[in-house]
Formats: C-alpha cells, sequence, structure tokens
C-alpha cells in the first residue's frame, strides 16, 4: 500500500504565499479533493484527478479522501489559509478515528498554510503582536449561547480577537449582536479592523472605532479583528497601522 493522505492549506489567494511543501505535495497528487473554489485554485495537468464537492460535506469529502489513500492513491485535500484552522484536517481525522480499522496505519500529513487571520493582521500591522483568541463565529456546529458565551469571556480577558466566518448564511443578524456585545465590553472607541478578499485582487482594509461598524462591512470572504485596550491605531500617509504593543501590566 503505497498510497497516501496529504491535508494542505493554500493560502489566503495568493499564489506566492502557497508554500512550496504543499505545491510539491500537489505535483506528487493523483488525487485532489475539496470544495469547489478550492480545487478551483490547483492547476490541471495529465493524470490529476479532481474531486470537487459542495460546501458542508466534510465528514463525506474526508471519508472519500481517506477511502481513495487506502487504494494506494495519493491525495491531496486542499483548504483556504490553513487546513488545521476552522477546515478539513481536523474533519479528516474525525472520519479517519471512526472509520475502518485498515485506515488507522495510513499516510497521513497536514501540511501548514497562511491562515487568513495572519494574512489580515500582516497587512494591518501587528494587531495580534500581545495574546489574542481566533473565534469562529459561525454557528453551524455550535450552539450560538457558546459564541455569546466565549465573546464576552475574551472581551472581559482583554484579549484581541480574530473572527472567521462573521456573517453565517444560516444567521445573518448574529454578527449584529456580536457587535452589540463587543461595543458594550470594550467601548465605542475600540478599533475593529475588516479585512475582506486579502491577498485577492478584491482585497479591502477597513479599520474604525466599534461605534462606527456596521454588521454589512463584514461577509464571508471577511476577517474581522478587534484590538485589545492597548492596540494602537497610528495614523500615516501611507495608511494607518494598526499594531498591538508586546507587553502587558
Ligand atoms: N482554513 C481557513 C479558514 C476557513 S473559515 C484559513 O485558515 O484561513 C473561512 C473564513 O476564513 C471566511 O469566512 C473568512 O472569515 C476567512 N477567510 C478566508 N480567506 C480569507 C481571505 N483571503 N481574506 C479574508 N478572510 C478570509
Amino acid at each position: 500500500m503505497s498510497g497516501w493522505l496529504a491535508i494542505a492549506g493554500l493560502g489566503p489567494g495568493d499564489e506566492t504565499l502557497v508554500t512550496p511543501e504543499a505545491s510539491a505535495a500537489l505535483d506528487a497528487a493523483t488525487d485532489v479533493i475539496g470544495y469547489g473554489p478550492y480545487v478551483a485554485r490547483v492547476a490541471p495537468r495529465a493524470g490529476l484527478r479532481f474531486h470537487a464537492s459542495d460546501n458542508r460535506v466534510e465528514l463525506e469529502r474526508a471519508a472519500h479522501a481517506l477511502s481513495l489513500a487506502a487504494e494506494g492513491r495519493r491525495v491531496v485535500v486542499v483548504s483556504s489559509g490553513d487546513p488545521g484552522v476552522f477546515a478539513m484536517a481536523a474533519a479528516v481525522f474525525e472520519a479517519w478515528e471512526q472509520g475502518p480499522a485498515d485506515w488507522r496505519e495510513l499516510d497521513i500529513r497536514v501540511l501548514p498554510g497562511i491562515t487568513a487571520m495572519l494574512a489580515a493582521s500582516a497587512r494591518a500591522g501587528a494587531p495580534l503582536g500581545h495574546d489574542f483568541c481566533a473565534i469562529n463565529l459561525s454557528d453551524n456546529l455550535k450552539p450560538w449561547e457558546l459564541i455569546e458565551r466565549r465573546l464576552r469571556l475574551t472581551a472581559e480577558a482583554d484579549f484581541a480577537m480574530a473572527f472567521y466566518n462573521p456573517r453565517s448564511k444560516a444567521r445573518p443578524e448574529g454578527f449584529a449582536r456580536v457587535l452589540e456585545i463587543l461595543r458594550e465590553a470594550c467601548g465605542p472607541e475600540r478599533p475593529i479592523l475588516f479585512a475582506r478578499a486579502v491577498s485577492t485582487p478584491e482585497e479591502v482594509l477597513t479599520i474604525v472605532p466599534l461605534a462606527e461598524a456596521r454588521a454589512e462591512m463584514a461577509d464571508m470572504r471577511t476577517m474581522v479583528i478587534v484590538g485589545s485596550s492597548r492596540t494602537r491605531l497610528v495614523a500615516r500617509d501611507r495608511g494607518p497601522v494598526l499594531y498591538t504593543p508586546r507587553w502587558a501590566e
């Protein structure tokens, strides 16, 4: 059995942000599996099979990838950003742990990528320069009450915050509620960054105080970052710098 499975992150969008390790795995692969738009980022070549699937079928997709690898194929499951951040790596291990015994010793590797949070913070400066939390605001896989609870506790602990999936289609009013909670917990002056489609031609960065933040400023291609009480917004002609100093008392 010479098959293997690599779960690779393709980074936030730009080709130069795909790691050489992920590119090498794709060059050696016989099969590429993933959500349609991510599979579309891989260049076709002779002998490479594409298996594009819908969003939200992560476990089926993972099981399919595992069974192909068990048949001896060289399979790359692609995610955007990093595959371990709200993406396919955990889904593959969920399917793997529940799956047949002959999957146990499969050659499975996770290949890291540049996650949207890090690409967005780098564009703005260094808002995650001190302690921070990353929270997925989608309530597909957890109750909304848990999101609100984590949000309040994170704000109380004065972390900077990075939010993935800010506006879930299933719950469009959720993000407006998130902004209300943040205004209550952090005050109206705290800077909030909306980083849309980072590292793509459609990239737009907007930084406003929480008082001016509107739910419509975010969509499913937006990463949202809120500073801690220490975060600095410094104006300059080339656009402002948002950064959090390395220290706290
Ligand atoms: N595994 C991915 C995250 C998947 S969740 C990663 O590590 O980046 C999908 C969410 O990621 C989106 O709703 C958005 O909040 C964020 N995202 C992904 N790519 C982005 C990009 N290029 N610019 C801004 N946000 C992005």
